[in-house]
């Protein structure tokens, strides 16, 4: 396993494609250092990108940031940290969230129904 990666492999059952980490915004480093400016990005290991499963939605819960929208500094637990959602592409938003991708209930937490993605499940 290398890490070379084609932009999208559409000829494969299950596509890929390359997207740049989220959370660190590419850098490979840690946006908020946590633990040192120079610390790597918890979320992608310093490689600045990941490859995931296509089709993808932003995720609603951290609106693409890949930051949790609660505990300020840490990644979004929704997503992972990279901004993203594996989903079949749907314009139909989730009933439990209405499409915030924050449950209900004030707890700020990503909802459980669409896993933070906003979009109902198919
Ligand atoms: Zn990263
Ligand atoms: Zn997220
Ligand atoms: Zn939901």
């Amino acid at each position: 396993m290398g890490n070379k990666i084609s932009a999208i492999d559409s000829k494969t059952e299950n596509p890929t494609v390359k997207i740049s980490c989220a959370y660190c915004q590419g850098t490979g480093k840690d946006r908020f250092g946590i633990m040192s400016a120079l610390s790597t990005c918890p979320v992608c290991h310093g490689r600045g990108f990941h490859v995931v499963q296509y089709p993808l939605v932003n995720c609603a819960y951290c609106r693409g940031t890949g930051v949790s929208p609660i505990g300020g500094r840490y990644y979004c637990l929704a997503c992972q940290g990279k901004g993203v959602h594996h989903h079949p592409n749907s314009q139909q938003k989730c009933p439990e969230c209405k499409g915030s991708g924050v449950t209900k209930g004030g707890s700020g937490f990503y909802c459980s129904t669409c896993h933070g993605s906003g979009l109902k499940k198919r």
